[in-house]
Formats: C-alpha cells, structure tokens, sequence
C-alpha cells in the first residue's frame, strides 16, 4: 500500500503547488476534503516552524496518516521582523491585503531604501504516524518598496521587489513566481528528501 500524506491546508492555491512539486513520487497525496470535519488547531506557535508543526501535528493525530503543513509570512529588517508570524492579521483580525501592505507603508515611510530590507520565509512541516517530525525552510529576500505595483500573487506582493528580477513580485507572472518563490524553495527540500525513499521504481 502506497504511504498516505495529508496536506493540512484548506487553501486550494497551496495545495495545487504542493501536487504539482511532489508529483513523480511513490505517495498517496490526500486533502482535508478527505476528512470532513477534522479542524486545524489556532497558530498559536510563536515561530512559523512551530505554526507548522502544530498543524501537522493535529493533522496526523487525528487522521491517523501522516501529514503536512507550512506557515509563511514577511520579515521586515527595519520593524525587528515584524510582522512576522502575525502577516495574515497585521491591520486586524478581519483585515484585508490591502489593509495590511499600507500598514506596512504607513510604517516605512521615510525609510530609505537601504533601510528596508525584507524576506518572505516558509517552513513546511511533516509529521509521520511514529511521531517523527522533519521540516524545511526556504526564503526569499527582497526590498519593501515606496508604493505598490502589480495586479498578480497576493498578501504583500504588490509591495515586495526583488532586486534580481526587478519587479515586484506581483509583477511576476505566476510561473516566474514559483521558481523562486520561498514557499517552491522549502518544498524543493521536502521533495529531495522524499525522493530518497519514495522514487518510483
Ligand atoms: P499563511 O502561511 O497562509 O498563514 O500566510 C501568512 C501570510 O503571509 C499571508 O496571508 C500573506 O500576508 C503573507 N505571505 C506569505 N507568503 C506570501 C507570498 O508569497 N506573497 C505575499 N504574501 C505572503
């Protein structure tokens, strides 16, 4: 029987990145669809490491399969790492995208450029049945602009550039996006250590 993985995510786009990566191995991929009425736990981790353990976690103990979860978010150098853990819900529990990258503006204003170096960091989470615990972590680094450009990506794309490229990433297109996203990075980490055990034959 083929080895199960839950992805603990209810976020189709994530989801969707996460087959595509791990397609080519010998695994069972399953969602939440699966299990109607498993809830994740709050992130109430004071890491995204442990964010994403917690829900894998949760995930595995109550499914009794082994599963997967990540947690994201933006550090900003000159805000001490802010907002951190906390980018979801930096303007407020019910604030929207926008709400939270004019916070972020609102903030830097008058900060020079130099001054506003930023990344986006990812950690996924798996969890075996056993209790074995393994997780992977990408990054991106980038600079927080004076105004926002683009219409692609979501959260703080609009305001995220990425001297390499020289756009935002909501300038980039989707596919540019995922070759160096942090969210691909720490996914390409997963997939090389899956590949060891789970290449198919
Ligand atoms: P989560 O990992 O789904 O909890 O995402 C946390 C938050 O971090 C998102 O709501 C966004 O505000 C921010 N974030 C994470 N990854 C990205 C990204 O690739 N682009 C823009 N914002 C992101």
């Amino acid at each position: 029987m083929r080895t199960k993985i839950l992805l603990a995510t209810s976020n189709r786009g994530k989801i969707k990145e996460i087959t595509h990566i791990l397609e080519g191995l010998d695994l069972e991929l399953v969602t939440l669809d699966d299990y109607p009425g498993l809830q994740l736990p709050p992130e109430a981790g004071s890491t995204f490491r442990e964010n994403a353990l917690i829900k894998a976690r949760a995930a595995s103990a109550e499914a009794g399969v082994a599963a997967l979860a990540d947690d994201s978010g933006l550090e900003v150098d000159f805000l001490g790492g802010r907002p951190g853990i906390y980018s979801a819900r930096y303007a407020g529990a019910e604030a929207s995208d926008r709400d939270n990258w004019l916070k972020l503006l609102k903030e830097l204003e008058g900060v020079p450029v130099e001054k506003r170096t930023a990344r986006f960091r990812c950690v996924v989470a798996l969890v075996w049945t056993g209790g074995v615990e393994e997780s992977f972590e990408g990054s991106l680094e980038g600079v927080i602009a004076s105004e926002p450009k683009g219409t692609n990506g979501f959260g703080y794309d609009p305001v995220f550039f990425i001297p390499g490229t020289g756009k935002t990433a909501a300038e980039l297109t989707p596919n540019e996006k995922n070759s160096l996203s942090h969210r691909a990075k720490a996914l390409e980490k997963l997939k090389n250590s899956l590949e060891k055990r789970y290449k198919k034959s």
